[in-house]
C-alpha cells in the first residue's frame, strides 16, 4: 500500500516508517518539522535503504494537502502529526486545539475530497482519564481528561467516529497507546524532546548521560506496590508494528476499530529505575518529590483484542526497552543537534 505518514519524522512516526518500508509498503512523509529534524530522513534511509518521499508541510494548510493527494496516489493515512506537550497545552490551549483538531479536520476534508477514506489515528490511554478499571480494555468508558492535549485526543476520536458513522466508505482505526519508550536497535533514531523532558524515560536517559543531575520521582504514596506510579511501557518498535498490523482493518466495510496498544504489564517508577540500572550499568540518582498534578496511580492495558483481531502482540521486554533508549541517548547525547 502507499501510505501517507503525517508526523513521520517524529519519534513514533519515524519508527513506523521503518516498519512500513521493511514490510514492503510505499511511504510518503508529511511533517512541518515543528518537533523533529530533517536528519531523520537520512537516518531512515540508512536503516531501510529506501529514501522516503518527504513534504515539509503543515496539516493546517489545506491547499498543500490537496496538492499532495492529487500528486500521490495515497491508499491510507497514518496520522501522527500533532502537538503533545501536556504542560504546554495547559498554557496554550487554543494552539493545541487549532493544531491538533483544526489540522485533523483539514486533513479529513482533503482525504474525503480525494477519495482516500482510510485512516489510522494516534490516540492515547489518556482518553480513559482515571480508568474505571485496570487492566483497561477498549470497553472501559472514556473519562475526563486532565489537560487540553488529552481532550484533543478524545475529541478527535469522536470526530472520526462520527465521520465513520455518517459515511460508510470511511475505515478508521483508533490506536490508544500506553507509554511508548525505547528506540530502534541501531541507536540512530529515537525520542528527542524539546527542553526538559516531561516523560519518565527521556528524563532518566538525560540523567544517565549527565545532562540532568537527578530524577525527581513524583510521589511515593500512591496505592501501588511501592507507592510510585505504575504505567504500561511499550517498546516503540512494537508500537510501530501495531500500525502495520492495523492496516488490515482498513479493508472496505471495516468501519471503526479501536485497539489498546500496550504490553499488559505495569511497572512502577522505581521498577524503571532498577531495570534501567540493570540493563545499562548506569546509576540513576533520584529524589522523591510531590505528586504531579493530574497524575493517576496506575494505568495498564488489556491488549488482547489487538492480538485476537490483528495478530499483534508486544514482543520486547522492559530490559530491551531500557537498553535501546540508552543506546540512542548515549550515541546522540544532544538528540539530532550533534
Ligand atoms: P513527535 O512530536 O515526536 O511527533 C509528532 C510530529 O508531528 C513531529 O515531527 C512534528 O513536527 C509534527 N507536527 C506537529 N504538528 C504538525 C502540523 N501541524 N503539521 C505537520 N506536522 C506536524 O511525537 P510522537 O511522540 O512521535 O507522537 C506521535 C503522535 O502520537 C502524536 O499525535 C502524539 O500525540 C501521539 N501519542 C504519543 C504518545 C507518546 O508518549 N509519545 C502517547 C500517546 C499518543
Ligand atoms: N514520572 C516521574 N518523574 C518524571 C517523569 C515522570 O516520577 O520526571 C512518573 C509519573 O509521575 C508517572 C510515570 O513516571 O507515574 C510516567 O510518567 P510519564 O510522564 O512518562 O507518562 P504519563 O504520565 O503520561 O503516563
Amino acid at each position: 500500500m502507499k501510505i501517507l505518514v503525517t508526523g513521520g519524522t517524529g519519534y513514533i512516526g519515524s519508527h513506523t516508517v521503518v516498519e512500513l518500508q521493511t514490510q514492503g509498503h510505499d511511504v510518503v512523509i508529511l511533517d512541518n518539522l515543528s518537533n523533529s529534524d530533517m536528519k531523520v530522513l537520512d537516518r531512515l534511509e540508512a536503516i531501510t535503504g529506501v529514501r522516503a518521499v518527504f513534504y515539509n508541510a503543515d496539516i493546517r494548510d489545506k491547499k498543500t494537502l490537496d496538492d499532495i493527494f492529487e500528486k500521490e496516489d495515497i491508499d491510507a493515512v497514518i496520522h501522527f502529526a500533532g502537538l503533545k506537550a501536556v504542560g504546554e497545552s495547559v498554557q496554550k490551549p487554543l494552539m493545541y486545539y487549532e493544531n491538533n483538531i483544526g489540522g485533523t479536520i483539514n486533513l479529513l476534508n482533503s482525504m474525503s475530497e480525494h477519495g482516500c477514506k482510510n485512516i489510522i489515528f494516534s490516540s492515547s490511554a489518556t482518553v480513559y482519564g482515571t480508568p474505571a478499571f485496570v487492566p483497561i480494555t477498549e470497553e472501559c468508558p472514556k473519562g475526563t481528561c486532565t489537560n487540553p492535549y488529552g481532550w484533543t485526543k478524545s475529541m478527535i476520536e469522536q470526530i472520526l467516529t462520527d465521520t465513520c458513522f455518517a459515511d460508510k466508505e470511511w475505515n478508521v482505526v483508533l490506536l490508544r497507546y500506553f507509554n511508548p519508550i525505547g528506540a530502534h536497535e541501531s541507536g540512530t533514531i529515537g525520542e528527542n524532546p524539546n527542553g526538559i523532558p516531561n516523560n519518565l524515560m527521556p528524563y532518566v536517559t538525560q540523567v544517565a548521560v549527565g545532562r540532568l543531575k537527578e530524577l525527581g520521582i513524583f510521589g511515593d504514596d500512591y496505592d501501588t506496590p511501592d507507592g510510585t506510579g505504575v504505567r504500561d511501557y511499550i517498546h516503540v518498535v512494537d508500537l510501530a508494528d501495531g500500525h502495520v498490523k492495523a492496516l488490515k482493518k482498513l479493508e472496505p466495510g471495516s468501519g471503526l476499530s479501536i485497539y489498546n496498544l500496550g504490553t499488559g504489564q505495569g511497572y512502577s517508577v522505581l521498577d524503571i529505575v532498577r531495570n534501567f540500572e540493570e540493563a545499562t550499568g548506569v546509576k540513576i540518582p533520584y529524589v522523591i518529590k510531590e505528586r504531579r498534578a493530574g497524575d493517576i496511580a496506575e494505568c495498564y492495558a488489556d491488549s488482547s483484542k489487538a492480538f485476537r483481531e490483528l495478530g499483534w502482540k508486544a514482543k520486547k521486554g522492559i530490559k530491551e526497552m531500557c537498553a535501546d533508549s540508552w543506546r540512542w541517548q548515549k550515541n546522540n547525547p544532544n538528540g539530532y543537534a550533534d
